[in-house]
């Protein structure tokens, strides 16, 4: 083990070192001057004039020389591993650093990825949130709403504007739009114009100057965009539409751009089911020959009326119709023209209402119409003009082989019934008393306890 000793005290030690040798060595020779072998053995020395001091002296400085060369040895050993301790503890310091640093850079890199991780998760946690909520929307504007948010939430660092087909899928317009530069997103772009609408996939572009972008597209001073449909089976929904001011080769890293195209995937699965839902609808609410409501549809929609009439303080009066003798026509004309005839009378009722009234075909030959907001004694009035007016205009359309004749009865709510069954049954019953009275005319219901009657003629 090496050690450190103080140079100055070890110099000054030396010299009392050599001083004592000196005082030594010059007694020896003194003394030994005296003895006669001395100075016989020193006799050569003397002849070349050699004396007892001077050789004291060169005992003396011999010894001395000796010493110092052995300590300058030693010291030299000393520095030497001196040197090397140092030279080995900066070794050791420089791997410490270096470990350290690797250390750190570890550690950088193990938050990273847990960042990474942690928000990836939080991501897919946000989708699954999202499938759950799209899959409970009631409306297409609910499902806009939900998909903009999570989009949103998955996006919060880009500029971008989320677009949907307006009804006639002729449109883009802009939905929900956000980030640094989302004033210069344009608030529509005609889908003839969308790339992505007519290739049917992605679209990205670095340059707003060529002339593939969308004309809208072009006159934002943004650079770089892309696009990513949203869309299923051929039915384009929307766009989700990312932009940045600066040239960059892509918005998106590979992870995020898979994670997006997912998403817009789940989106536009969800419109289509919406579509498909809405479709289904349609057509189980919808008669098919004449295209109005029919017995099921017609039945959620006087609900509601009646209800909004109870809470709004209005009559709503329900009207059933009845083509006379229609069993006659159908054997006189047989059955095609019959149904060219039901859909004459059906175009005939739509049009002589007013935009909140509803017809629909209760059945066979049977209409019902739904006229809020209209007393008894109002609807009782316009349907006898009614009457009138569809004869008149059977008997000069080519639809109808013969002038057609109607009987009608009507009931009114809250009046006669607030439940819209027996309503329907009360105007039923009104027009049973049509029938009986000789058809083609009108009848209101009059309740056995009513006081007041209308007057009834026949048409
Ligand atoms: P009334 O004046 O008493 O109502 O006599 P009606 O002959 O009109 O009544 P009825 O109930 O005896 O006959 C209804 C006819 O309506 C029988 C059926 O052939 C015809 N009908 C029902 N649905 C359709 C349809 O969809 N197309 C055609 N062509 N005829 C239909
Ligand atoms: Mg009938
Ligand atoms: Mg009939």
């Amino acid at each position: 083990m090496f050690r450190f000793r103080k140079p100055e005290r070890r110099s000054t030690l030396d010299v009392w070192i050599a001083c004592g040798f000196f005082l030594v060595a010059y007694i020896a020779a003194a003394l030994l001057d005296l003895n006669d072998s001395w100075r016989l053995w020193t006799q050569p020395f003397r002849m070349i004039g050699l004396d007892a001091l001077p050789m004291a002296l060169a005992i003396t400085v011999g010894i001395v020389v000796w010493f110092a060369w052995r300590r300058w040895q030693e010291g030299e050993e000393s520095r030497l591993a001196l040197s090397e301790t140092v030279e080995r503890l900066q070794v050791e310091v420089e791997e410490r650093k270096h470990a350290q640093e690797i250390a750190q850079v570890l550690s950088e890199t193990k938050n990273e990825v847990l960042d990474n991780e942690y928000q990836r998760s939080e991501q897919l946690a946000q989708v699954s949130k999202m499938g759950d909520f799209l899959a409970a929307a009631s409306s297409p504007e609910e499902l806009k709403e939900i998909s903009a948010k999570c989009l949103r939430n998955l996006l919060p660092h880009l500029t971008v504007g989320v677009m949907f087909a307006d009804k006639s899928f002729s449109r883009w317009q802009l939905h929900s739009a956000w980030g640094e530069y989302h004033e210069r997103i344009h608030p529509h772009v005609d889908a003839e114009q969308c790339w992505v609408l007519r290739r049917g996939q992605q679209y990205a572009d670095q340059s707003n100057t060529q002339t593939m972008l969308c004309n809208e597209a072009n006159v934002t001073e943004l650079k770089t965009v892309a696009c990513y449909p949203i869309f299923c089976r051929e039915m384009q929904f929307g766009v989700l539409h990312i932009r940045s001011a600066e040239w960059q080769e892509h918005i998106l890293s590979a992870e995020e751009e898979k994670m997006i195209v997912g998403v817009c995937n789940t989106i536009g699965l969800h419109f289509y089911n919406a579509q498909l839902r809405a479709e289904l609808s349609m057509a189980s609410n919808r008669d098919e020959l004449t295209g109005l409501l029919n017995r099921r549809g017609l039945g959620n929609t006087l609900k509601r009326e009646i209800t909004a009439a109870g809470q709004q303080g209005y009559k709503v009066t329900v009207a059933m119709i009845d083509i006379d003798h229609f069993k006659a026509y159908n054997d006189t004309y047989g059955h095609p023209e019959g149904d060219k005839a039901l859909k004459f009378i059906a175009e005939q009722l739509a049009s002589n209402l007013r935009a909140r009234d509803v017809v629909a075909r209760y059945g066979g030959e049977e209409f019902i119409l739904v006229l809020p907001n209209t007393t008894k004694a109002e609807a009782y009035k316009k349907l006898k003009a009614m009457l009138v007016s569809i004869n008149k205009a059977s008997v000069s359309s080519s639809e109808c082989c013969k002038p057609i004749t109607l009987s009608i009865g009507i009931a009114t709510s809250p009046d006669d019934q607030t439940d819209e069954e027996r309503l329907v049954k009360l105007a039923d019953t009104a027009l049973y008393a049509a029938k009986k009275r000789g058809r083609n005319c009108v009848i209101p219901y009059i309740s056995p306890h009513a006081n007041n009657r209308i007057a009834t003629t026949q048409a």
